[in-house]
């Protein structure tokens, strides 16, 4: 509705990443907090802390041991691991809102950020135009202000398909950015774009109807 926003960033110990989001939105001055500033805020609103051993998974882990040899043999990675949670929503008042939430780019550089909290490139919401939350190699959807751009192109005159394909498959696939999105306008219809082989993903429109798919061709 007015643009608000919250993200963080960097942090280890944050259970529900998205609450925290959305306690700097609404009990803060700020957009995004991070680092141990976020997690001091964290604690000081009673956000659910954890030891970082509560996210480890063996199958995480062990893509992160294949990333790493292949990044000792100088091979480059010939499969993707994007694992972003993300979600659109529409709701009885005409209110769109965006939520994202990542571990990153398998295999990242220690500091690295990401797309994701970044308001603009991984998530975007405005009543005027769309609600978008990407997945993806996040320097390409920082760079390309992806999430942004899809709702400029909506806000221009665009429908949101003509302009989540041109941004995902278009834009995107030119620069060599791999990843796709998923996006929602005012009026609930739904986009769900990607330029990789499948992106999981799930909806639900007004009248109930659940799709769930996962490869490019379901
Ligand atoms: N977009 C995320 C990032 O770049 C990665 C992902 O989608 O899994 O950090």
């Amino acid at each position: 509705q007015d643009r608000n926003a919250g993200a963080i960033s960097s942090v280890r110990r944050v259970r529900n990443p998205i609450d925290l989001a959305i306690a700097v939105m609404q009990s803060s001055p700020h957009v995004m907090l991070s680092g141990s500033g976020a997690e001091a805020f964290a604690e000081e609103q009673g956000i659910t802390l954890v030891e970082p051993a509560y996210f480890h998974t063996n199958f995480r882990w062990e893509q992160l041991e294949r990333a790493r040899q292949r990044e000792t043999a100088g091979t480059h990675p010939d499969q993707n691991f994007f694992s972003t949670v993300g979600a659109v929503a529409l709701d009885q008042a005409g209110n769109l809102a965006a939520g994202t939430s990542t571990g990153g780019m398998t295999n990242k550089r220690f500091g690295r950020v990401g797309d994701s909290p970044i308001i603009g490139a991984g998530t975007f919401a405005d009543n005027a135009s769309c609600a978008v939350s990407a997945t993806g190699h996040g320097e390409y959807f920082i760079r390309w202000v992806v999430a942004y751009d899809v709702c400029a192109r909506v806000t221009a005159g665009a429908s949101l398909e003509q302009a989540a394909e041109a941004v995902v498959n278009g834009v995107l696939v030119e620069a060599g950015g791999s990843g796709g999105i998923i996006a929602m306008d005012p009026a609930g219809n739904i986009a769900m774009p990607f330029n990789t082989p499948g992106m999981y993903r799930a909806s639900i429109d007004v009248d109930g109807k659940v799709t769930v798919a996962i490869y490019g061709d379901e």
